[in-house]
């Protein structure tokens, strides 16, 4: 699996909290801007009607905004290239029409919603939704914050003091609240990422041979199960090639043993470029020996893959100054295809015997069935 950066993950990240912020906080304002417009439509006869037009206006597209945004954090799961752009756009829209209409509230329906409450409202679930940027947290509750104090002025006949007291302390709480949740949210993101990361190199660990950084035999034990079920479900073929060095003994004997695992780890990369479909692999089965597994192949397909196996160790012409059959290193290869009610054990057994007997025919050359 690709895993993304820490940096990368945690934009990733921070990309869906602020969606589903936007996504909780437009929820909650639609539902406050209906309860306070029922509310107002029901008391209103009472009180003035100089403001009803402006009211409605102000509230309908208070709402269609609230609509938006709940629009807007359902579309991408994934981050766009502007998103933070939009986002900022959309928040400082949100917010001053927010602001206009606490600043309304204030103003025509003083009985009937505080508009510190609306306000305090705001800016906790600013806080709450928006903690993962500190831009988006300040510009929506900047404005916010801006009306809330001129409404404690107004109110506490102009005290500048009171009003600035709000302004400070509110703004501290703000801040150092941010930061608490936005390093938790950190903490979190980057202990996810670096578990995944431990996962995928134990993964790595217990699947790859060490020496050739192919498949190990307990990767090929795995997916020839899996392979094994997904064939006979669909009912498609598998093959398997066993493939074994000829005279690797007299190669390290004489050569030396770190010149034989060098010979080990250019086989095995030969290998891989022999296999073209995803779902072929290569496996280092034992010392010298290796193991293809074809899934939904037959024997003749198999034999393709074995012949072209033949030719690019030929064409790679690794030097082989011991073997008894060539100049250059060689293998023998053993193929089976799945038969009908055989196990996928009695498969890898029918692929060692037909390699036995590559072997017995002279090496340097792979043996499937009846014919090679
Ligand atoms: P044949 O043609 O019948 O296959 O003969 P062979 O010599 O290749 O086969 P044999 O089974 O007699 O010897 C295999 C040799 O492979 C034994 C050992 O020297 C070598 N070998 C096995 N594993 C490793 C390894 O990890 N590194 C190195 N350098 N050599 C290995
Ligand atoms: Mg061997
Ligand atoms: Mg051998």
């Amino acid at each position: 699996m690709e895993l993304e950066t820490r940096k990368a993950r945690l934009e990733h990240a921070s990309y869906l909290r602020l969606s589903k912020g936007v996504h909780w906080v437009s929820g909650i304002s639609l539902l406050l801007m209906v309860l306070m417009l029922g509310t107002m439509i029901l008391s209103y006869i009472e009180h003035t009607t100089l403001y009803r037009p402006f009211t409605y206006t102000l509230y309908s597209w208070q709402a269609l905004l609230c609509l938006a945004g709940l629009l807007y954090s359902r579309r991408r799961p994934q981050p766009y290239t502007h998103w933070k752009t939009h986002l900022l756009g959309f928040i400082t829209l949100f917010s001053l029409s927010w602001t206009l209409v606490i600043y309304h509230v204030s103003e025509v329906s003083r009985t009937l919603t505080s508009a510190e409450l609306l306000a305090e409202l705001m800016i906790m679930m600013s806080l709450l939704g928006f903690y993962a940027s500190a831009r988006i947290t300040l510009t929506m509750v900047l404005p916010v914050l801006s009306i809330s104090t001129y409404i404690t002025y107004l109110s506490a006949d102009h005290s500048v003091t009171l009003a600035s007291q709000q302004f400070i302390i509110t703004l501290l709480v703000l801040y150092t609240g941010r930061r608490t949740l936005y390093h938790w949210f950190v903490n979190s993101i980057t202990k996810e990422h670096d578990r995944q990361l431990l996962l995928n190199q134990l993964n790595l660990l217990v699947s790859q041979d060490q020496l050739t950084g192919i498949n190990n035999r307990r990767f090929f034990e795995y997916e020839l199960e899996k392979q094994f079920r997904a064939c006979r479900r669909e009912q498609q073929p598998l093959s398997v090639i066993m493939i074994d060095i000829d005279c690797f003994k007299q190669y390290n004997d004489n050569l030396g043993h770190p010149q034989g695992d060098a010979c080990l780890k250019q086989v095995a990369n030969i290998l891989k470029g022999c296999i073209l479909r995803p779902t072929d692999s290569v496996s280092r089965y034992g010392g010298e020996e290796f193991i293809i597994l074809l899934p939904a192949t037959d024997l003749a397909g198999a034999k393709k893959v074995a012949m072209r196996i033949k030719t690019s160790l030929n064409e790679a012409a690794l030097s082989h100054p011991y073997s008894a059959i060539s100049p250059l290193v060689t293998v023998s290869q053993g193929i089976a295809q799945l038969e009908v009610n055989q196990r996928s054990s009695q498969l890898i057994e029918q692929a060692d015997n037909h390699l036995y007997l590559a072997k017995a025919q002279g090496r340097n050359q792979f043996y499937a069935q009846a014919t090679s």
